[in-house]
C-alpha cells in the first residue's frame, strides 16, 4: 500500500519508530514537515544532528549534557554531599522543576530487572559507588515505585549501608508503578520530604 513516494514513506517510517508516535501522528508530522519552509526544516534536522553529536554523560552524575559537567553538578551552591539517585534524566528534570531540591543527582540509566536481563552492572551503579568515596552525607533513592525500582532501591541500600552513609527512600505518595516524570511537583516534594531511612 504505497500511497506516497518512497521518500515520504521513509520519513513516516522513521517518525513512527520514535517512542509514543503512532502511524497516524507520524503521517501528520511528516506532512507538517514537508509543508514547512526550507529553513525551518533545516533548523530541525540540524538540531537533531547537533544534539546527537554533542550529547554526553555528565562526568559526575551521568545525566545527559553537552558540557563536561551538567548545570546542577557545576553549581557550587548545590549541596554536593546529598545525592538523589534516579533512573533517568527525565526524573532528574521532574525534581529540578520543583525548584526545592538542593542536592545533586546520580542517574542510573535504568533499573535492575532480572526478568529483562538487566543486572547491576548494566546500569550506572559502579559509578555511584565510586562517587561515594568522596564526602557524602546521604543518598536518597528516588527510583520508580515499580518492581524494578524497588529491587534497585534494596540493592543500593545493601551496597551502601556498610559504608556508614545514610540511605533513604522517597515516601509513598508516588503511586506504585508510577513513573516519576508524570507525577506533579507537589506530590514529588511530599515524597522527598517524607523520605524514610532504609
Ligand atoms: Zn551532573
Amino acid at each position: 500500500m504505497d500511497f506516497y513516494s518512497g521518500d515520504i514513506n521513509k520519513l513516516i517510517e522513521e517518525l513512527a519508530a520514535l517512542p509514543g508516535i503512532g502511524s497516524k501522528s507520524a503521517q501528520r508530522m511528516a506532512f507538517h514537515i514537508i509543508n514547512l519552509p526550507h529553513d525551518r526544516v533545516k533548523r530541525l534536522s540540524d538540531a537533531i544532528i547537533t544534539a546527537k553529536e554533542t550529547a554526553k554523560y555528565c562526568k559526575e552524575c551521568y545525566t545527559l549534557t553537552d558540557q563536561e559537567l551538567c548545570p546542577v553538578c557545576a553549581n557550587q551552591k548545590r549541596n554536593h554531599r546529598l545525592i538523589m539517585v534516579v533512573e533517568n534524566p527525565r526524573d532528574l528534570i521532574a525534581y529540578e522543576k520543583t525548584q526545592k531540591y538542593e542536592g545533586v543527582y546520580h542517574v542510573l540509566h535504568g533499573a535492575i530487572s532480572p526478568m529483562n536481563g538487566i543486572g547491576p552492572s548494566d546500569i550506572k551503579l559502579k559509578e555511584l559507588i565510586e562517587r561515594l568515596k568522596g564526602d557524602v552525607d546521604e543518598v536518597i533513592v528516588a527510583t520508580n515505585a515499580s518492581l524494578e525500582g524497588e529491587t534497585t532501591a534494596m540493592y543500593i541500600s545493601k551496597l551502601i549501608k556498610p559504608a556508614g552513609i545514610k540511605v533513604s527512600r522517597i515516601a509513598t505518595g508516588v503511586p506504585v508503578g508510577g513513573d516519576l516524570e508524570y507525577i506533579d511537583e507537589v506530590t514529588l516534594l511530599r515524597a522527598l520530604e517524607g523520605r524514610t531511612e532504609l
